[in-house]
């Protein structure tokens, strides 16, 4: 029998499905049922670490950078070698020598740096250190890193004068690096500069939302929950909070190039000590992950990844991990969430603890909104079936019971309380999630310049998953160093107004019906926001011309604002826009804001710019294709 796949085990269970509402055994009754009936799904074992196939994947590598000139391409291979090769030995110490000549080719001196000195601390053959030495002066010279550079120039100089190699190529060789070693004489080392800083929010903190500035407010309405309002005049481009998430994850197509941890962007990675599949930007993360959960999870990933698990299921486990610590705090977390929904009467401090809302607490987590009160019992017979099998697989595949200190008596109720959490994130997670994203931007070689936003990974932000939707949002999101989720206001937003964001369905893209539709199937309300009530058209058919002014003094200010912004919009694009010109960008927004009635095409065109310009100061890759 073939593997069977989180869908079909779905799809036959449902044989199974009876009307009656699920009581609180449903998770038991259905691990019983499909245990009986062979449908729990297959645990497999690690995949071993092995040389020989390090070896295949690295000679793959050397194939996609020297042929086929494809430098990611041949990142990846090399760094899915780097994480099945036996750790210390000559096949992983040859990957990271590889890897390093391809950040080098793109001119990523750090992580080139990385690597070479791993592949000298281990078992790289004495015979072609020579290459990877004069490699890190090249890196230190490029750096600017002079003293470095020469004396890595110096010691391979040395070492070419020593060895037995023909004269002649010697001679050459020698000038080459007399030269090189000229270029660092006399030089000044340069400070380098800082890494892409996260920006910080507009106004001061918040007295009691620990992410957020003091500019918003947590309120609740019967008719719309909990939701966020703005407690002074926002500006377009002012930053409301900064958020890290209580669990992420990345998606599994991204494992070789990004941190399981902070979900940067690496080059350089380390491999995970014991799978084949995770790796991480540094030693410091590699430790934290191993610590808070990749240590039971390790153990899981071939399971998950060959019954299709996807972002939701991996969230589902990720946030049970973080939130029980591994299973250690497992008999802490299970005691505590029940009383928290007894002393809590205020449905605006749901989440609250010691009067604060804190993203890092488990709190906030637990009491996102999963509307299993109007979920209908098929939805969550499905959803029990998902939290079955996940559960199978922690319970065969990981340590993660054995953590929890369960009596024998209390192993039957521990399964079933994992069982139930699970199922409770498989329904509060797709309504709350929210997606990691990179900015791609490719600059050809005539300076034509594609840019594409690009999905890597899924989290749960407490404070952002309160924001309600609207077809026509005041702020937008955008992910920075990873997982650290930025909110910027994209309107004028005043005083008492709600913050409103958007789930992935906006009036530009999407027609009424089809988000109508989408918000209602995923989320479970309808939208009543202005681009919503007044059917505004899609993007292509938003009016343009003269618009309509609320205020005519402002005329000749909107045509000169209007001119120099469509001036600066080729250098948006091209990642050139400069501090001056979101300055512009922002004034320009807020003019509109006031005077113009929407909607108008340049409204939307001008607040695109202001995304753009953001987009491209936060998880951003750019590669010179
Ligand atoms: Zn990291
Ligand atoms: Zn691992
Ligand atoms: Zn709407």
């Amino acid at each position: 029998m073939g593997l069977q796949t989180l869908q079909g085990i779905c799809a036959k269970a449902s044989r199974f499905y009876s009307n009656s509402e699920l009581d609180e055994g449903g998770i038991d009754e259905i691990y019983q049922v499909l245990e009986v009936a062979g449908l729990l799904p297959e645990v497999l074992p690690l995949v071993r670490k092995s040389d020989v196939a390090a070896e295949k994947l690295r000679v793959a590598g050397n194939r996609a950078f020297v042929e086929s000139k494809n430098d990611i391409n041949a990142l990846q291979l090399y760094t899915k070698a780097i994480c099945i090769a036996l750790p210390d030995a000559k096949e992983i110490a040859m990957a990271y020598a590889n890897r390093s000549a391809v950040t080098f080719a793109l001119r990523e001196y750090r992580n080139s740096i990385n690597d070479i000195e791993r592949a000298l601390a281990g078992q790289y053959p004495k015979h072609l250190r020579c290459k990877l030495v004069e490699r890190r002066g090249r890196c230190y010279l490029e750096l600017k890193k002079y003293h470095r550079a020469f004396s890595d120039f110096s010691a391979v100089k040395n070492l070419v004068e020593e060895c037995g190699d023909d004269e002649e190529i010697k001679r050459s060789k020698i000038a080459r690096l007399e030269e090189l070693i000229e270029k660092c004489c006399g030089m000044k080392d340069a400070t380098e500069a800082p890494l892409t800083s996260c920006p910080s929010t507009t106004h001061p903190p918040s007295p009691y939302i620990e992410c957020a500035s003091n500019a918003v407010e947590i309120a609740y309405s019967d008719q719309m929950g909990r939701h966020v309002v703005s407690s002074v005049d926002i500006l377009p481009g002012d930053v409301l909070a900064v958020e890290k998430p209580f669990a992420s994850i990345l998606l599994p197509p991204n494992y070789s190039l990004y941190c399981e941890h902070c979900k940067r962007r690496c080059h350089s990675a380390l491999p995970c000590v014991q799978c084949t599949e995770i790796v991480f930007c540094d030693e410091n993360c590699r430790q934290k992950s191993w610590s808070m959960y990749h240590s039971v999870e390790c153990n899981a990933i071939p399971s998950l990844i060959a019954i299709g698990c996807d972002k939701m299921e991996f969230l589902a486990l990720r946030t049970l991990l973080v939130a029980s610590r591994k299973g250690h705090s497992f008999k802490e977390l299970i005691n505590r969430y029940p009383m928290l929904a007894e002393c809590c009467p205020n449905p605006r401090m749901r989440g609250f603890v010691g009067g604060k809302y804190l993203s890092s607490d488990y709190s906030s987590t637990h009491y996102l909104e999963n509307h299993r009160n109007i979920r209908d019992s098929k939805d969550i017979f499905r959803r029990s079936v998902t939290a079955v099998c996940l559960l199978h697989i922690l319970k065969i595949a990981t340590d993660f019971f054995e953590n929890c200190n369960l009596s024998s008596e209390s192993e039957a109720l521990g399964y079933q309380a994992a069982g139930k959490l699970m199922l409770t994130y498989l329904m509060s997670v797709p309504c709350n999630a929210h997606e990691i994203a990179e900015m791609r931007l490719t600059i050809a070689s005539k300076g034509k310049v594609a840019s594409e936003s690009v999905e890597i990974g899924g989290a749960i932000y407490p404070f952002h998953s309160l924001i309600n939707h609207s077809c026509d949002p005041n702020v937008v999101r955008h992910a920075f160093n990873g997982d650290t989720v930025v909110l910027t206001a994209i309107q004028l937003i005043r005083k008492g107004e709600q913050i409103f964001d958007n789930y992935g369905y906006h009036h530009a893209v999407h027609d009424l019906a089809t988000r109508q539709e989408h918000l209602w199937s995923q989320y479970y309300f309808s939208c009543s926001c202005p681009a919503c009530e007044e059917d505004w058209p899609l993007y292509r058919d938003l009016p343009e011309g003269p618009p309509q002014l609320t205020n005519l003094d402002v005329a000749a200010a909107i045509d000169e604002k209007s001119r120099q912004f469509t001036e600066m919009l080729a250098t948006i694009t091209k990642n050139q826009s400069s501090e001056e010109d979101f300055v512009l960008l922002k004034e320009y927004l807020l003019l509109l804001h006031c005077n113009v009635k929407r909607p108008w095409k340049e409204y939307n065109k001008c607040q695109e710019a202001i995304k753009q310009h953001l987009s491209l100061r936060a998880n951003c890759f750019v590669y010179y294709g």
